[in-house]
């Protein structure tokens, strides 16, 4: 309860010195360090390996070869939610309150958050913050800057908000955009769009005509990525701040059902799974040409993290075939799902971590698990000068810098 205290006292200060002018929304101060953080539901390395080396993913290449790179650290069972709490406030689930995508029978939401994050910490702070999408973020919290929810929110055709999505007109239970006044800003601008990626298929949906019923969902899903790629895009040039954090969804969601598996996996089914096999992978070509418009506002003293709370990997007969391990959280619903990332052990299904900026090593791969989800939040800080909270279980990492710095001076062990 003292933590929700404080967050409350700390949410009416910002609205405060919002309302008398002090803290401008949304635009960055210039002696401040830029950072931006992309989040890539469920990016997996084995899948975007290959596509590396074809050529295909030329700036995913490139910010690659201008940082460093590795698998990150994620947590039991994961999932959106649990994982994206995790690293916004550098605690575990059972100590943030978010655990997954339902808490206490009810879905999860941004009240339920019993540590404080990253983005009301920077805020605090005076340091503008912009974001979008990111999941477990609905209700909008008031920051110093801007926030439109992702995963989770809910809404016409999405009561419980959980792997699906409304509209931003058609958002119900609560507020999706902080200020209240960027909503007609961002209809006359972006237009209306979704806030999160398409809920799959069901199996009697697809029953008969799968290939109809893949490719009318990956059309979908193609909008779903254009429309998030003009907000993007719309954000970082009329709403540039000092953080700015955004998520997407949609490549996890196809790799839970349309993974490239082979006949001998589980739950291959060959007029589902031989329609289209390279649905997957095509969503990381997506993302790397979004990638490349979000490079535009990436100058050489810009701090980029590319993240991912989770890779994905195909079932396997050996747990599937026992109750004890089979999904019962990973969008077992009524979709026949083939991969899945809620694998009891995290280190089967890692995260990615990719950083390029001022002082950042070059061309650097992180072996092993140099990085953990909490330690994305106490890295961020330092950037910003801000001491990691004691609540924080992650780490600053020093590593990943040329020379310590002012900002890599101290490593706050667990
Ligand atoms: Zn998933």
């Amino acid at each position: 309860m003292r933590c929700n205290n404080n967050l409350l006292n700390f949410l009416i200060s910002v609205v405060a010195l919002l309302m008398m002018g002090v803290i401008p929304a949304g635009s960055q101060t210039e002696s401040r360090p830029h950072v931006i953080v992309i989040g890539v539901n469920g990016m997996e390395w084995d899948i975007i390996r290959p596509l590396l080396l074809k050529g295909e993913l030329p700036n995913f290449a490139e910010v690659i070869q201008r940082g460093v790179y590795g698998k990150m650290r994620t947590l039991s069972a994961p999932n959106c939610p649990k994982v994206y709490s995790a690293i916004a406030t550098s605690t575990p689930p059972e100590e943030n309150g978010i655990t997954g995508f339902v808490v206490g029978g009810k879905t999860a939401s941004t009240d339920m958050l019993q540590r404080e994050p990253l983005w009301s910490i920077l805020s605090g702070h005076g340091v503008t913050v912009g974001m979008a999408n990111v999941p477990a973020t609905f209700p909008v919290m008031p920051l110093n800057g801007y926030m439109i929810s992702g995963m989770l929110t809910r809404g016409k055709g999405c009561e419980d908000g959980i792997l699906c999505s409304p509209k931003l007109s058609e958002v119900k239970g609560g507020a999706a955009v902080y200020p209240p006044s960027l909503v007609a800003e961002l209809e006359t601008n972006v237009g209306d769009f979704w806030i999160d990626c398409s809920r799959m298929p069901s199996a009697e949906e697809l029953k008969g005509k799968e290939a109809e019923v893949i490719d009318h969902w990956l059309v979908q899903v193609s909008q779903v990525r254009a429309q998030q790629a003009k907000l993007f895009d719309y954000l970082l040039s009329h709403h540039r701040t000092d953080f700015t954090m955004l998520a997407q969804s949609c490549e996890d969601r196809v790799g839970h059902w349309l993974y490239p598996i082979q006949p001998y996996n589980a739950g291959y089914d060959p007029k589902l799974h031989s329609v289209r096999v390279d649905a997957f992978p095509s969503q990381y070509r997506a993302f790397d040409q979004v990638l490349g418009k979000i490079l535009q506002y990436v100058d050489k003293n810009t701090y980029l993290f590319i993240i991912s709370d989770h890779g994905i990997k195909p079932l396997r007969e050996f747990e599937e075939s026992r109750s004890l391990y089979r999904s019962v959280h990973d969008h077992g619903g009524n979709t026949p799902i083939i991969a899945k990332h809620d694998f009891e052990d995290g280190d089967d299904v890692p995260g990615s971590f990719i950083a390029i900026g001022p002082n950042i090593k070059k061309d650097v791969r992180l072996m092993g698990f140099t990085v953990s989800v909490f330690d994305i939040a106490p890295t961020i800080l330092k950037l910003y000068g801000i001491t990691q909270p004691t609540q924080m279980k992650g780490h600053v990492l020093s590593e990943i810098f040329e020379v310590p710095g002012p900002q890599t001076a101290e490593r706050n062990a667990k």
